[in-house]
């Protein structure tokens, strides 16, 4: 490999970041450089939601660059508040905002170039504009929720989402009375089904959070002072300040035509994050992270997942495969991943490992959550997802311990009596 080889990054978040460590680990000494619209380094963003929000005092997001893998260790050039704005053959446009608040254009070339754009919040036009209400994607949106927390003592929280729960917990435990609004009748019916979104939704009201399910927002109330909105059901609710979790958008429309009508549910790949879709003109050209969708060769179909552990174990594969590329050297076999998120959530770990949505039953196997909110929360729960009596996914509630242990299970595709054999013997 020569040196003079330039690849290019887009996205400084996980996704970017780890594809530049991996890529030195892999080998390549070239040329590294980083685009990031964000003005902050590379940082974190589960804690944006749980140890940020709640802290007293927001100095600084929890950066990925520690000693030994920082910018200058890994020869990376991070160009900060950078945008990608368009991509030609070998090149990619770029716009940053001048000292002068005018905005400078450039050009960055490259031999391979790396799309790690993410995802942003997306937007509920009923409420769009209004300032008492709030997304939660970067650093900066934390800063301002974290002011509005302080003096808001009601919150509506649009969406049964993940985040959205987080936002919820985080609040309450501020002291600021919550209701959640979801449109599905049972929350997190699409990522948990019907059994454990109805559990994680009586973990709300245990909680002291208020679940409203099966209706959502029709419109707003003109009232700068609080966030009055009407709901699909005819009734009305007022908050101090609302926050929207109504799930999220790709980041493609840069790329131009090809990616907005090819990538609007993310960028398609191969198993080693190729993309594919582009003409051979474009080169060398890989994604990861929350806008990819990785060629999953178990349901053979592309897959994207907006899970921190998914960037994180396609960086490596990604890196080897785009360093072989540059070596002439015929791509290597790569495993399926194994999808895995977490949530924390209403004073619970929330965990999922697997396919659920291959599932056609789910079956409790440790643990039962009562059925009554007033009833004090089961301790630990496991349930197991079936597809033709193989188990393909396992979710847990405050359960990180027990849901290892039914690892080697999930590798093997274990049927419902072995699971319940396990489970009997732990
Ligand atoms: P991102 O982190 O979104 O980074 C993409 C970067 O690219 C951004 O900085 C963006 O501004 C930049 N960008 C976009 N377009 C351009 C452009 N044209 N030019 C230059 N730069 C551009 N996952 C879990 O598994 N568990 C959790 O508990 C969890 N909690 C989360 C809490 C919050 C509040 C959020 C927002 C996410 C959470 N996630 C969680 C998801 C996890 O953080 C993501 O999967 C992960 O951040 C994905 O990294 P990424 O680099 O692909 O995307």
């Amino acid at each position: 490999m020569t040196s003079s080889e330039h690849v290019v990054i887009v996205g400084g978040g996980l996704a970017g970041w780890r594809a530049a460590e991996e890529l030195r680990a892999a080998g390549f000494e070239g040329q590294l450089t980083l685009l990031s619209d964000e003005l902050h380094p590379p940082y974190d963003r589960p804690p944006l939601s749980k140890r940020l929000l709640k802290a007293d005092v927001i100095a600084a997001p929890i950066v990925f660059a520690r000693e030994g893998s920082d910018e200058a260790s890994l020869k990376l050039e991070i160009r900060a508040g950078v945008r990608a704005t368009g991509l030609r053959p070998g090149v990619v446009r770029t716009a940053r905002m001048g000292p002068d608040g005018t905005e400078v254009t450039g050009e960055v070339g490259y031999d391979a170039l790396i799309l790690a754009t993410g995802v942003r919040a997306r937007e509920l036009p009923a409420l769009s504009g209004h300032p008492r209400v709030h997304l939660l994607r970067t650093f900066d949106d934390v800063i301002e929720l974290r002011k509005a927390l302080d003096t808001a003592s009601s919150m509506l929280v649009v969406g049964a989402g993940f985040i959205g729960a987080e936002v919820a917990t985080a609040a309450h435990d501020r002291g600021i009375s919550v209701t959640i609004i979801e449109f599905l009748d049972v929350p997190y019916q699409r990522s948990l089904g019907e059994k454990l979104g109805g559990i994680v939704g009586r973990m709300a009201a245990r909680y002291g959070v208020a679940l409203l399910t099966g209706t959502g927002v029709d419109e707003l109330v003109d009232d700068p002072g609080s966030v009055h909105v009407k709901l699909t059901d005819g009734t009305s609710l007022q908050a101090d300040i609302a926050v929207v979790g109504v799930g999220t958008e790709v980041n493609v429309e840069w790329l131009g035509k090809p990616g907005a009508t090819v990538w609007k549910a993310g960028i398609t790949c191969d198993a080693a994050g190729r993309a594919v879709g582009l003409g051979p003109e474009f080169g060398r050209i890989y994604a990861l992270g929350d806008v990819s969708a990785w060629h999953d060769a178990t349901q053979d179909r592309h897959q994207r997942f907006e899970h921190w552990t998914t960037a994180v174990d396609q960086a490596p594969i990604m890196a080897r495969a785009l360093v072989r590329d540059l070596a002439g050297e015929a791509p290597e076999a790569t495993e399926p991943l194994l999808p895995y998120f977490w949530s924390d959530q209403f004073g619970r770990k929330v965990q999922l490992l697997g396919r659920p949505g291959l599932a056609d039953s789910v079956e409790l196997l440790h643990g039962e959550e009562p059925a009554d909110p007033a009833e004090p929360a089961g301790r630990k729960l496991l349930a197991g997802y079936f597809a033709d009596d193989r188990l393909v996914a396992i979710a847990g509630i405050s359960a990180p311990a027990l849901l290892g242990k039914y690892r080697p299970l999930l590798a093997a595709g274990a049927s419902l009596e072995q699971c319940r054999a396990h489970a009997a013997a732990l």
